[in-house]
Order: structure tokens, then sequence, then C-alpha cells
């Protein structure tokens, strides 16, 4: 077992472990969010067929003009039609947008410059140049074109793009499923009035939600009491082939506190324990393992530990093992005031990042960083990574910052200094 390594070797080492989940097909109506498995070849062009861009005519240009003879209407082609003849000269086809642009023609003459109609003859204002008007076949996508590459989010509009590709099912990279497993003597569930020194459990329902966002399912979240038999029941549970369990997260218990047995119970159950603790704040006491081929982290239990380490490792795990393109992502911010750290410690310092009426990325800090003070987190948009070296980082130092991803990414409060 490694102990108090970099923040760089520790998040090294818990993503070297992550495998890339199975994929499986779902429907595109429950798709949003999930993870594009394989890549996405356009089967034919999009749009499928040329079509008209206005309500208008299909025309020859050069038979068009404020002074051409009557064109002779010989069509009217509402969207969803086919015209069955083409355009032959001294005649034109009435087109609706969206309509299939038929043979012969080479623009459409929009509604609005139609000069007189009557019977079945019409003349125009103006002429359309060639090709005006009118959406050529495969003008947003080509046949058999790579749109996705796979590891790509489903958003809205890509699941309106899988939509027009016909991707209906989609196949997407299964979810890992994480067990949330919170301990502690103190704590109580949300929904119950804390008794004389206890608290309630706040790292269990904000880890699953964190499971969730990240693309995740939670299970649980769990709880044993500070109790070796209790762990070990609730771990063997967590093990056992039908939960199917991909990673487990503990929150409490990981530290060297009398009750902390989080760690020998995982030893007796036959974990490997690749590293514990590391130099960073907050989660100094963060411990990284395997058990029966099951990747775990012991997030410290106070709150910011357990949710900076959530988002720092957790969540950079789980997007490997769903494939996702887009992880982790850091840019730089300019800091807006100086920052006291301790030095030969890693920090990740709760940000608040905003864009200065020079359109400068600024980011400063969300106030009190204590290890407890949730509400720190609760302010923040960002996390700042504010390296080992150094007890200082003066005001104007590029900062790197990571955004959370729950988060507005510009900050309305540009400016407000907690
Ligand atoms: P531990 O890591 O178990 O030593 O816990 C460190 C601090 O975090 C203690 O003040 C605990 O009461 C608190 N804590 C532990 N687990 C939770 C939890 N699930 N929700 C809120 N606070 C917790
Ligand atoms: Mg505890």
């Amino acid at each position: 077992m490694r102990t108090f390594i970099s923040f760089a070797e520790a998040l090294d080492t818990v993503l070297s472990v992550a495998q890339r989940g199975p994929s499986e097909s779902v429907p595109l109506d429950q798709a949003l969010g999930r993870t594009i498995a394989e890549p996405v070849v356009a089967p034919s062009d999009l749009p499928p067929f040329a079509s008209s861009a206005m309500d208008g005519f299909a025309v020859i240009s050069s038979e068009v003009g404020p002074d051409a003879p009557p064109l002779k209407v010989i069509a009217h082609i509402a969207a969803g039609d086919v015209a069955d003849t083409p355009v032959e000269p001294g005649t034109c086809m009435k087109i609706m947008t969206g309509a299939p642009f038929p043979e012969g023609a080479d623009s459409v003459a929009p509604i609005e410059w139609v000069a007189r109609h009557e019977h079945d003859e019409v003349t125009f204002s103006r002429a359309p140049d060639p090709g005006k008007h009118v959406r050529p076949a495969g003008e947003d996508v080509a046949a058999r074109a790579q749109v996705f590459s796979g590891g790509e989010r489903i958003s809205p509009s890509i699941l309106g793009m899988l939509a027009s590709l016909g991707a209906d099912p989609v196949s997407v990279t299964r979810q890992p499923r994480v067990a949330v497993i919170s301990t502690g003597d103190e704590i109580v569930p949300a929904s119950q009035v804390p008794g004389p020194g206890q608290i309630r459990n706040s790292n269990g329902p904000s880890l699953a939600a964190q499971v969730q966002a990240a693309g995740g399912i939670a299970t649980g979240p769990w709880h044993a009491p500070d109790e070796p038999d209790a762990i070990r029941e609730l771990i063997t549970s967590c093990l056992s082939a039908d939960q199917g369990h991909d990673v487990l997260v503990f929150s409490g218990g990981v530290s060297v506190g009398d009750h902390d047995h989080v760690q020998r119970v995982l030893n007796e159950l036959g974990a490997t324990i690749s590293f514990w603790k590391v130099r960073q704040r907050p989660g100094k006491p963060l411990l990284f393992g395997s058990i029966q081929g099951i990747p775990f982290l012991g997030l410290p239990g106070n709150p910011v530990s357990s949710a900076m380490c959530f988002e720092v490792y957790v969540r950079p795990l789980l997007f490997r093992m769903l494939g996702r393109e887009e992880s982790p992502q850091t840019v730089n911010a300019v800091l807006a005031r100086d920052i006291r750290k301790v030095d030969g410690l890693h920090f990740f310092t709760r940000g608040i990042a905003s864009v200065s009426d020079a359109g400068t990325l600024m980011v400063r800090d969300t106030g009190p960083q204590r290890s407890n003070l949730y509400g720190s987190v609760v302010r923040a948009n960002c996390i700042m990574h504010l390296p080992e070296a150094g007890d200082h980082v003066p005001e104007g130092t590029l900062v790197s910052i990571e955004w959370l991803p729950w988060a507005d990414r510009v900050a309305s409060d540009a400016g407000d200094s907690q």
C-alpha cells in the first residue's frame, strides 16, 4: 500500500482500473443523458432529398423576371408529396416548404415575389438566382459520414440528430452501478430529527445524487454504524453478484479515529488497498483499492471532503467506465484575490468563476474553506486546483479550474466578495 502520494499519482491510480462498460440498446426517448457507445454513421443523406426552403414556385430561373411571359402552373407539391413529372420550359410548380424539389427546375421563386397569379398562370416581379431557396440533399450530413464517434453524452440536440439518422433504439454504454455506503454512529436519515450528538446523513444523499449527475446509477445510500460486524455485513451484501455493483463508495470511517473501521474490515475481507492518504486538502485520508475485482473509494466523512473527492476522483472514474469523452476538463482563470494554503498539499478550493467586464475569466474562493462547511460547496461553480508547492497563491495568478457539472457555468454574482 502506498501512502501520502500526490494528487496526480492518486488520480492515475484510480483511473488505471477503469474499464469501459458493455453497451446496451435503449429507445431514443429514454436516452437523454446516456453515453453513445459506438460510432454513429449516417445511413443516408440528411436532408434525405432536395427540398424547397420557402413557400413559392419551383421555376427555371432564366425564365423568370419582371418582363418574362407567364409560366403555367402544372402541379402543387406539398410537404410529403412527390412530383411525378419534371418542370418543363414554360411551366412551374407551386411548392411548399419542405416539399421535394422537382426535376427540371433550378430554384424557388418565393410566394412574395408573385406579380400576378390568375387561373393557372403566374408572373414574378423578380428572378431567383439558380439554386436559390433549394435545400440540397446531404447539406447537413452526407451519407456514410461519421456523425458521432462514441463517448458523447446525449444532449437534447444530439438526441434530435440521432432521431434524424434513424438511430432508435440507440446503442449506449451501460451505466455503472455504484453502492453509496455511509458509516458513523452519529448519522441519522435526513427525514429524522437528530437526537443529542447526532447529525443528519448528508453525504449519502449527496453522493448518490453526484453518482446520478455523473451518469451512474446509485444504490442505497446504505448506512452502517461504526461496528466492524455491521460494516462487514453491509460490504458483503454489496458485493453479492445479484447487486451487480461496479464501484463501492464509502463515506466516513477511513481516518485514524478509534471508530474508523472501514479499512480494517476491507482488509479482513481480502481487499487490496492501493493507497491511503493523499497530499491534498480536503480529503487527505482518501482510501482506494479493490475487493473481488470491484474498485472502492473510501471518502473522508467531512461533507466537503466527501463532495470534492467524489468530483475529482469518482466522477472521472465513472466517466471512464462510461467511455465519456470529456473527462476531466480544466480551464485557466485569473485568481481574483489571494489564497493562503498549506505548502506540500494540493488544494481543491471551491471557487466562483465569472467573466469580468473586460471579458476575462476570473475566479475567487467561496469563502471559509474548512471541510465541515458545506456552504462552500453549495456556493461554488468550480473547483480550483492549487498545486502542492507554495503556501500562498497571489491574486492575478492563472489557476486551473474544473467546472462543477451541476452548477451554472458563469456565476451571476460576479464581483461579489463573500
Ligand atoms: P469520519 O471521516 O467518519 O471521521 O467523519 C468526519 C466528519 O464527517 C465527522 O464530523 C462526521 O460526523 C462527519 N460525517 C461522517 N459521515 C457523514 C455523513 N454521512 N453525513 C454528514 N456528515 C458526516
Ligand atoms: Mg465516522
